[in-house]
């Protein structure tokens, strides 16, 4: 890291007001009408860093749903739960250059292609362990409260209207079952999907939850384990090469830093060993990522020289 993270403050201050609204360019996710009610003027960065201090700016407490950025911790349970082996042969890890919600699946490995994908995360979602929907709700629910220092919730309007609009993914969970590449009972996984997808998080949350990945798995405000710390390569190279998506290659290019992005507007990236990075701003471009999310990290990728490669 190029500067020193006393000049953070100052930094976020200063980039906050100078990354334009995306009007005309993003748009707020509709295809679940309940996201679509979002103020999409809404935008806060928040910076935590592994030593435990925390950086931000703007709309940093205002809750939201954490949507696909819930795919790599569920990842992560999932590794818990199954170990890197077991989880390999039901997905793989594998670039789709699609989009989140592309129904395509590797049918010569009978796998979907990797967990951070719509089909992928769904199949992973399926293997999360426990005595039928409550226990393994519950689970899940333990497991994001780790990562981020205090007890978490669902949106339950949220979750109702993706259950109910949410066609799109029955129909890739049916075809995965088809296949025999998930199994039975797949409502039961989809609605832990929906579920995972309505857990509402703060920018501050999704910065501590990715400080803890960066922090190889322990919570750097509460200093408890999120997870063990065997499995953080695992998500880190997953989130490397699949989290943005179709923007996955140009995002490694011009960023150079595992990240995950959600419909919702937000924003994870890992500084292994410095910090995690949360931006929450609704409007999406055409890939799904925040427009301003992107633009954030942009910035402060060269301003801090936060690039994987820039240490050569
Ligand atoms: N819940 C959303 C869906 O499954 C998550 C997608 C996303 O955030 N990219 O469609």
């Amino acid at each position: 890291m190029k500067n020193h993270p006393a000049d953070l403050q100052a930094f976020l201050e200063a980039l906050h007001p100078a990354v334009p609204p995306p009007w005309g360019i993003g748009k707020v996710a509709s295809y679940i009408p309940e996201l679509a009610k979002v103020n999409p003027d809404l935008f806060s960065i928040c910076l935590v860093t592994v030593d435990g201090q925390v950086f931000e700016v703007g709309d940093f407490q205002q809750l939201f749903t954490i949507q696909s950025i819930s795919k790599v911790f569920v990842h992560g349970l999932a590794l818990e739960d199954h170990g890197r082996d077991y989880l390999l042969t039901k997905v793989g890890v594998e670039p789709t250059g699609d989009a989140f919600n592309a129904i395509i699946l590797d049918e010569h490995s009978k796998r979907p292609y990797n967990p951070m994908v719509n089909a992928g995360a769904i199949a992973t979602t399926s293997l999360i362990q426990g005595q039928g929907p409550a226990e393994r709700l519950n689970r899940l629910l333990s497991m994001f409260r780790r990562y981020i220092g205090h007890d978490v919730y669902l949106d339950g309007a949220v979750f109702v209207s993706e259950r109910t609009s949410g066609h799109r993914n029955r129909a890739m969970a049916h075809l995965m079952l088809n296949f025999g590449m998930i199994d039975e009972p797949i409502e039961e996984s989809l609605d832990l999907y929906f579920q995972q997808c309505s857990v509402m998080v703060t920018c501050r949350d999704l910065a501590v939850m990715a400080a803890t990945l960066a922090n190889h798995g322990v919570n750097p405000l509460t200093g408890e384990r999120a997870i063990a710390g065997q499995y953080i390569k695992d998500i880190l190279s997953v989130m490397y090469t699949c989290g943005m998506y179709n923007f996955a290659g140009e995002w490694a290019y011009q960023i150079g830093l595992p990240a995950k992005s959600g419909v919702c507007g937000g924003i994870i990236a890992i500084v292994p060993n410095l910090m995690g990075i949360g931006v929450f701003s609704p409007p999406l471009d055409q890939r799904g990522n925040s427009v301003r999310g992107v633009k954030v990290c942009q910035a402060l990728s060269q301003e801090f020289e936060l690039n994987l490669f820039d240490l050569l």
